[in-house]
């Protein structure tokens, strides 16, 4: 078969140093009893060690030039089931049994809409693994009052535990990318304090961070007043970047009840 000529615009950055690969299967710890799904399989560097494992493996390619060598290689592996499919919109309640374990070297390009639409079927993850730029995996770690804190970070952790496992540098790739990749372990959870309504949690956080150095009397003004802010024991003087998820979460729900 001929050589694979890597798409730019599928983020095709495959892995091939096997060490890399060794330990991110080893942080997923796949057992035969697992239904795992892998997102963007590229040449199967990681989907074959996944494979082994005796673990249930479905897996979603969108480039349909990669698609003859992976049933080729899947072929001696009847634990492995290939979508050619867009990751973005594949319904993911259609793959049994549940719960489903997610990993994936992901397409730079579209990882945080791939992880919110994932997050859509959060009731059906035990967990996801991913390899994203290091940059996008501080964000979504980062803790309050640091400067990497952000809707990312909010959301992210709103709804998931978020774990920052290692860092992988670009020489381990080919081709390889400008910048550090990071894996990123993430278990949905139910977060402490629950929302009333998601869409307005996220808006609210959005309308927070839309001026990182204003204060959130500022960026919230006609959300929220003073007295909202003070009946809830939250200084409007803050900035957003200061705030933790809990308190957004509060904060969301105030405004939810003032406006039904
Ligand atoms: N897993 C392989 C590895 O580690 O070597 C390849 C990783 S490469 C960074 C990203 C893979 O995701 C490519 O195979 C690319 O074609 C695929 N991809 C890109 N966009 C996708 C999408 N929307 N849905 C499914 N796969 C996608």
């Amino acid at each position: 078969m001929s050589r694979h000529k890597h798409k730019k615009r599928f983020g095709q950055n495959f892995l091939h140093n096997p060490r890399v690969i060794e330990r991110i299967v080893k942080a997923i710890r796949p057992q035969p009893t697992d239904h795992l799904v892998e997102i963007g399989p590229g040449e199967a560097a990681i989907t074959l060690p996944l494979a082994r494992s005796g673990a249930r493996v479905d897996v979603i390619e969108i480039d349909r030039d990669l698609i003859p060598r992976l049933e080729a290689l899947f072929a001696p592996h009847d634990n492995v089931t290939l979508h050619a499919a867009d990751a973005l919109t594949f319904d993911y309640s259609t793959l049994d049994p549940k719960p489903l374990r997610v990993v994936g070297n992901l397409p730079y390009n579209i990882s945080s809409p791939l992880l919110f639409h994932l997050l859509d079927y959060r009731d059906h993850i035990r967990d996801m693994h991913f390899m994203l730029q290091k940059e996008v995996v501080d964000r979504i770690v980062a803790q309050p009052g640091s400067k990497t804190y952000g809707r990312l970070s909010v959301m992210i952790q709103y709804y998931c535990e978020a774990q920052y496992l290692f860092t992988v540098g670009p020489g381990n790739f080919n081709p390889p990318p400008k910048v550090d990749s990071a894996i990123v372990r993430l278990t949905p959870r139910p977060f402490p304090v629950q929302a009333k309504d998601d869409t307005l949690l996220s808006d609210l956080v959005k309308q927070a961070f839309s001026q990182r150095r204003k204060t959130l009397r500022n960026t919230l003004k006609g959300w929220l007043d003073d007295t909202d802010f003070e009946a809830l024991g939250i200084d409007p003087g803050l900035r957003a970047e200061a705030l933790p998820v809990a308190d957004f979460v509060r904060l969301a729900n105030h405004l939810h009840h003032k406006r039904v």
